[in-house]
């Protein structure tokens, strides 16, 4: 089978979560093991994990076990989303700070939160340049000279949205403190998911929104 193939109705494809875009030699290792051995293709995915394509309903949880054991987390419903990341310092010479950093703290703080509602992306830049996109998701983090600025209401799609600014300026702590209340806000105000544009003209909404 080669990496292009189609899956059919019997195949799946599993997607490893990979905080920061960082991918382990262990993981890697295996997974190239497991693709050779059961014929898989791999996807590099738009969000930074890594995804096993063409798997076999029946081989499923088997792949999983072979890769459990070495730290790899699984994609599933009610995750808490992993930030996408730039590259950041020191790798980029613009870099301001390292975003996998943040994005590590922001895991560290609400990563285990059960049942988070679908639709709810975060991104992190390392400078204003934003090559992580973080004006194009629900909440994103962008690093200045002078602090984080925090971008909500973003979005891709066929109807794209550009986020609008709600802090200037903050600090990291601040920063996980707006995560907190919007992820909150967000929980509370969705039956079932949407994204947090949606939302930004609720009376109740926990910022000021700029123009
Ligand atoms: S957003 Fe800035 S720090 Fe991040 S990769 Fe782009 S230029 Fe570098």
């Amino acid at each position: 089978m080669s990496n292009t193939s189609v899956a059919t109705e019997h195949e799946r494809s599993l997607t490893i979560m990979l905080p920061a875009g960082r991918l382990p030699l262990p993981v890697m290792e295996k997974a190239r093991e497991l693709a050779q051995r059961h014929g898989l293709g791999v996807y590099l995915s738009t969000t930074q994990n890594l995804r096993l394509l063409g798997v076999k309903e029946e081989d499923l949880e088997a792949i999983k076990a072979e890769l459990a054991p070495l730290g790899a987390m699984f994609k599933g419903p009610g995750k808490f989303p992993l930030p996408k990341v730039c590259i950041g310092k020191p790798s980029c010479t613009m870099g301001i700070v390292d975003p996998a950093e943040l994005s590590a703290r922001i895991l560290a703080r609400f990563g285990e939160r059960p049942n988070v509602k679908p639709k709810f992306k975060i991104a992190i830049a390392g400078c204003t340049l934003s090559c992580s996109g973080a004006l194009l998701v629900d909440i994103g983090v962008v690093t200045t000279r002078n602090g984080f600025d925090l971008y909500v209401g973003g979005k891709g799609g066929p109807y794209p949205k550009v986020g609008r600014r709600v802090l200037r300026g903050v600090s990291e702590a601040e920063v996980l403190e707006a995560i907190g209340k919007l992820v909150d806000f967000h929980d509370a105000k969705t039956a079932n998911k949407q994204r947090l544009i949606k939302l930004l003209e609720d009376p109740e909404f926990p910022f000021a929104v700029e123009e």
